[in-house]
């Protein structure tokens, strides 16, 4: 397997990163295409909106945006978000535009545009992949997680059509102190779906996700374990956002999943706004730039808030001093939220509140 590189010194390790430098080539970047969506889901953290904003990157824009993101090298897998990307007329021509430039994957909300024609349309135009969001094992948990009637069965039928197109899916799951009981019958949902990978995201206290309950640090640690005893033995990827300690536990087991995930927010991972503000991700509402006046590759090497933030030495408290700093750092996301300052420490992690074993200290 692929170990995390716990001893905190030197670059990060390079088979986790895929042999990218991180300081200088993100492994993802989200484009956030539109705010607009006709759901309006309890935890959104884009606060969707039904209307498209006035100020939206154009169409010509977004593909300047789009050159942007080609220039980076090695080419980052670019992820059309939103709201929902389908409120956006133009996807389609956005969508041809970057899958022959750039790895290209869409991250559709589940209403009636999502069609059987459209998930065609995806895979004939070469999207790598369609990732659903799955937060409930029966329709009436995830219908009810979503306020939505009818949208389990809409991720179901979604999920079916790409089948038949041989278009991956990945699911994506939020834990909250609502989801995580259920966790497990949600992993055997997610393997029925045919998904490549499930990623599972923590509760970042935001938007409208601030008005849900998330889990206490003991919590998450024994959910994180169950995880990845989990993805040893899954059919398919599974990877922590926004609860990177993810990759401490995976360091502490010998037989564990060979890929645990390699980026946080600023690091390997930028996010582009719907009116082109660069943010190191979706959750930390900090904007480092902008599109529309700097080339992104500049604000994702120069800008001084994604180098403070790729810099695990100078985080505060124990995130600062951990050995798993490099791989893991928290969530930048997380430490914003709850106390203001991005190079926090993050609250979710046990060794953050129980303080770091003295074992480990001394690694
Ligand atoms: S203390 Fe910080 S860097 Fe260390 S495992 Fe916890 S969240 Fe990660």
């Amino acid at each position: 397997m692929t170990r995390a590189n716990a001893d905190g010194g030197g670059k990060p390790d390079a088979a986790i990163t895929r042999g990218r430098d991180y300081d200088e080539t993100p492994l993802i970047v989200t484009w956030e295409v539109t705010q607009a969506c006709s759901l309006a889901c309890d935890h959104c953290r884009a606060d969707a909106v039904e209307q498209r904003h006035p100020d939206e990157l154009s169409t010509a824009e977004g593909k300047r945006l789009i050159d942007q993101v080609a220039a980076f090298d090695p080419a980052p897998v670019l992820v059309f978000s939103g709201g929902d990307p389908l409120e956006r007329p133009d996807l389609f021509d956005l969508l041809d535009y970057a899958t022959e430039r750039v790895p290209t994957a869409v991250t559709p909300a589940p209403t009636a545009a999502l069609d059987r024609e459209t998930v065609t349309r995806f895979a004939d135009l070469g999207v790598r992949r369609m990732a659903l969001s799955l937060d409930g094992a029966t329709p009436a948990r995830h219908d009810g997680f979503r306020g939505e009637s009818g949208s389990f069965a809409a991720v179901q039928q979604a999920a079916a059509w790409a089948a038949d197109v041989d278009l991956d899916v990945q699911v994506n799951t939020t834990v909250t102190a609502t989801t995580a009981p259920e966790l497990s019958a949600i992993a055997d949902r997610v393997a029925e779906l045919g998904a490549v990978m499930w990623e599972v995201f923590f509760l970042v206290p935001t938007g409208r996700g601030a008005t849900l309950k998330g889990l206490d640090p003991a919590r998450a640690e024994s959910v994180l374990q169950w995880l990845h005893r989990h993805a040893r033995e899954a059919p398919y990827r599974v990877i922590t956002v926004e609860a990177p300690h993810y990759r401490r536990i995976a360091a502490a087991e010998r037989d564990g999943p060979a890929r645990v995930g390699s980026t946080r927010a600023g690091r390997g991972f930028v996010f582009v706004s719907h009116t082109g503000e660069v943010y190191p991700s979706g959750f930390l509402p900090v904007a480092a730039g902008d599109v529309r006046e700097t080339p992104l590759p500049e604000v994702y090497r120069e800008a001084d808030l994604l180098c403070a933030l790729r810099d695990a030495d100078g985080f505060d408290g124990p995130c600062g001093r951990c050995p798993h700093r490099r791989q893991c750092g928290g969530s930048r996301s997380r430490a914003y939220a709850v106390t203001g300052d991005p190079l926090a420490s993050d609250p979710l992690c046990e060794w953050v509140a129980e303080g770091i074993p003295r074992a480990a200290e001394s690694d």
